[in-house]
């Protein structure tokens, strides 16, 4: 038995709760981890309190990311001791996930710890961090260079936001956070906002052009927001769109793409090949390759155990949550 987070759904509802589970009950994998560390992401959120139909296996052990040693594989990639590292590939969704002592997985779906971090750190980093990364890779590939000029980010607080504004800042980029807690300030510009705006400003409809402003964006927040940063992206520039925290649909018009040649790349990180992966958090273990880089990602996360998720999947949702939680699922 192993201790783990639960999502049931049946005749009596949809409910979460931390259970002893049975090892017989996990999936079929071809390596066993003991895991040490998962996340609360955005996705964990809206699985755990029902909000999303994310879950679409039941039961399900939530978290789409984790960390984790070897404990029985019968793979020739990874042997008993390795600690390995999982985001995604539908973890949490469609395959038990990291909110558990024990997880099942196939080895096509893990990574190595990169040699940069701790266990601990990568999943401060996790999804939302590792997603982060793939934004400003897109800018890069699409020649968002730092002399080009300001980085819009926003959902400035969230995990996305927070990994997005330090890492731009780290590449020197000039970084301005769009947040909806004004009392943030500090904390935005401590990541290396060099200024934050108010998120009401881009949060209604707009006028399908606008002054040009932005040489790139990353935005973890579509709808209107997304339509409003695509009409005052600067000629030739890009956003990395990869998320949806105000809404699904993006009422945006084609006036930006033929008129000012703007790039909307799209980002998954979910079913991202390995090979993508490997670059990212190599490129992350560059970006943060210092102690004292590194020291920012206690300020970027919090930790808690089992017996706390619930109440913080209910704070995210609630747009309460700063930064990164991590879980310690031993704790
Ligand atoms: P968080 O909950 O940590 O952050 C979301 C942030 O969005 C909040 O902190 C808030 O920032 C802002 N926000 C919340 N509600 C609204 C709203 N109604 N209007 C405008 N802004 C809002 O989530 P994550 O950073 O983990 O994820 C962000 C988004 O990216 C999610 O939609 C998630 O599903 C998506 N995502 C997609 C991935 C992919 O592969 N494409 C991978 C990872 C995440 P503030 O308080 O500063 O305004």
């Amino acid at each position: 038995m192993f201790r783990g987070m639960l999502i049931e759904k049946d005749e009596q509802g949809y409910r979460a709760a931390v259970k002893d589970i049975d090892e017989s009950a996990l999936p079929e994998g071809d390596v066993t981890v003991n895991v040490q560390y998962s996340t609360l992401n955005y996705k964990d959120g809206l699985a755990i309190t029902g909000k999303g139909p994310v879950v679409r296996q039941f039961p399900m052990v939530p978290g789409i990311d984790l960390v984790g040693v070897v404990a029985q594989s019968d793979s020739n990639k990874f042997v008993v001791g390795d600690t390995v590292l999982l985001n995604g590939f539908g973890v949490g969704e469609v395959h038990c996930g990291g909110l558990a002592q024990k997880a099942r997985l196939k080895s096509d779906w893990l990574i190595k710890l990169p040699k940069a971090f701790s266990a601990r750190q990568t999943m401060a980093i996790g999804t939302a961090g590792y997603t982060a990364m793939l934004c400003v890779i897109a800018l890069e590939k699409n020649g968002v260079t730092p002399d080009k000029g300001e980085i819009l980010v926003t959902g400035a607080n969230g995990g996305v936001g927070s990994f997005a504004i330090a890492i731009l800042a780290k590449l020197g980029y000039q970084v301005v956070a769009s947040t909806g807690r004004a009392d943030q300030v500090d904390y935005l510009k401590g990541l290396g906002a060099k200024e934050v705006i108010d998120r009401q400003l881009l949060s209604e409809p707009g006028r399908p052009l606008a002054k040009e402003r932005w040489a790139g964006a990353v935005d973890s927040v579509g709808s209107h927001t997304l339509a409003n940063i695509c009409a005052s992206i600067k000629y030739g520039g890009t956003v990395a769109a990869c998320g949806l925290a105000q809404g699904m649909d993006l009422p945006a018009t084609v006036m930006p793409f033929i008129l000012r040649g703007v790039t909307l790349a799209g980002i998954d990180s979910v079913m991202r090949p390995i090979s993508d992966r490997e670059e990212a958090w190599q490129r992350l273990g560059e970006i943060f390759a210092n102690p004292s880089e590194q020291a920012m990602f206690d300020n970027i996360s919090t930790e808690i155990n089992l017996n706390g998720v619930i109440q913080a999947a209910e704070e995210l949702m609630a747009g309460k949550i700063r930064g990164r939680i991590v879980v310690d699922v031993n704790g």
